[in-house]
């Protein structure tokens, strides 16, 4: 879907970027521009290897890339963002075996190999990427710049359907660029929907779309905090969790996973799990339900409920599922003092990173003049607050 409201500064910077770049028009070839947006997740992290439920929303923050087609199956990109240039032919393109470089440009080489491994016509262009997601945040700068690559690399007319478009981003960053990732960034990007949630079944890949209550604003607080420990904490909680999964699954023949745990069997098979293994079944399976209540308290604007189940959230993140950080809780603690944050809670895989906050929009000043007075204070780290509209998914904008 075009942007209805395209930025025309920001169109007239990246054009004469363009231009600076690779010189100035060739005949025939006239800019085009696309974007992929980045996202956040409302709640139910972690729950994706789980196969249970999230509810991301796609954000204003986005990633675009102006370009011209070229003919001769060549890409060439360089981003306002690094000092690298990419460049490779379209048809030659494959994973390096050493595991790569570790380039920016990888993720839009590794679109370009994924949607040809798929045997999908692409052609070559030459781009300039300008984002506004901040990188490495957890608001998935890669997930956006992998989507706006493939719409650069497609025929703008016969663009595939957001779900298989996902899957193949999420094909080019786990087999390409190296990085074990879920497939919600690449759906959340592709699929979101203006001013809406999507209820994503990790299972089936089903979505349904759950509307937020008239006047509730989503604000991403940062914390500042870059999540050094992330990536092996992240594997010992998969590991965990496969765990619980194993030992479960000698009482209780059949079960794979624990989106198919209940309250009731984790009781009564509690003390066979090492206490560790024990209490992050028990987040999983009490976050599942409350994304599925969040889903439903934001479908009939009940805030005392949102406000509750995001307490509750953050509690678990912290306590059972130890993914909370001392940086993150003090952001929580300092948003709900304020009158009209509705809910706050830590986002994303944890470690540093964001909190996600449900605020009426009167609320927000008071929110950012309450972190920056106490936030950067109390934890010496440097804090921000985003409030960010809910937008489309991937699409093309509009140049004229
Ligand atoms: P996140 O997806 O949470 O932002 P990642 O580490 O997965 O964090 O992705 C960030 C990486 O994506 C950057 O280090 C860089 O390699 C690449 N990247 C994404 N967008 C851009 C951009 N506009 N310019 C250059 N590199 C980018
Ligand atoms: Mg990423």
């Amino acid at each position: 879907m075009a942007n209805t409201t395209p930025d025309r500064d920001r169109i007239a910077m990246l054009s004469g970027a363009l231009d600076r770049a690779y010189g100035p028009a060739a005949v025939s070839a006239p800019v085009e521009i696309v974007r992929a947006p980045g996202w956040v997740n409302l709640i139910g992290d972690h729950l994706d290897y789980n196969e249970g439920f999230m509810l991301p929303v796609a954000i204003e923050m986005d990633t675009w890339i102006a370009f011209r087609r070229r003919r001769d199956g060549r890409v060439r990109v360089v981003s306002r963002h690094s000092p690298e240039a990419g460049s490779f032919q379209i048809d030659g393109v494959e994973p390096a075996r050493d595991g790569g470089a570790g380039r920016w440009s990888d993720y839009v080489a590794g679109m370009a190999w994924s949607l040809r491994k798929a045997a999908i016509p692409i052609y070559g262009f030459d781009g300039v990427v300008d984002t506004t997601i901040p990188l490495g945040s957890g608001l998935s700068a890669s997930a956006a710049l992998e989507l706006a690559s493939a719409l650069a690399l497609l025929d703008g007319s016969r663009v595939m359907a957001p779900p298989s478009l996902a899957a193949l981003a999420q094909r080019a960053e786990r087999e390409f660029v190296g990085l074990d990732c879920g497939i919600v960034d690449q759906l959340a990007s592709a699929a979101g929907r203006e001013g809406k949630a999507m209820l994503l079944d990790c299972r089936s890949l089903d979505t349904r779309q759950v509307a937020l209550p008239f006047g509730v604003r989503v604000v991403i607080c940062d914390t500042g905090e870059k999540p050094e420990r992330r990536a092996s904490a992240h594997n010992a909680r998969r590991a965990e969790c496969a765990r619980a999964v194993a030992l479960l699954a000698e009482r209780m023949p059949g079960l794979c996973s624990l989106r198919d745990l209940d309250a009731g069997s984790l009781r009564r098979y509690r003390a066979i799990l090492p206490e560790n293994v024990a209490a992050r079944a028990e987040h999983v399976v009490s976050e599942n339900g409350r994304v599925l209540a969040a889903a439903t308290a934001l479908e009939a604007g009940d805030l005392d409920e949102l406000s509750r189940i995001f307490a509750q959230s953050h509690a678990s993140s912290r306590d059972l599922y130890a993914i909370s950080s001392p940086a993150l809780d003090t952001m929580v603690e300092i948003a709900r003092s304020i009158p009209g944050v509705v809910a706050a809670r830590m986002t994303g895989l944890g470690f540093g990173g964001c909190t996600v906050n449900l605020v009426l929009a009167d609320a927000v000043p008071a929110l950012k003049v309450a972190v920056g007075r106490e936030y950067d204070r109390r934890t010496g780290l440097r804090g921000r607050v985003y409030p960010v509209a809910i937008v489309d998914g991937a699409g093309p904008i509009a140049t004229d």
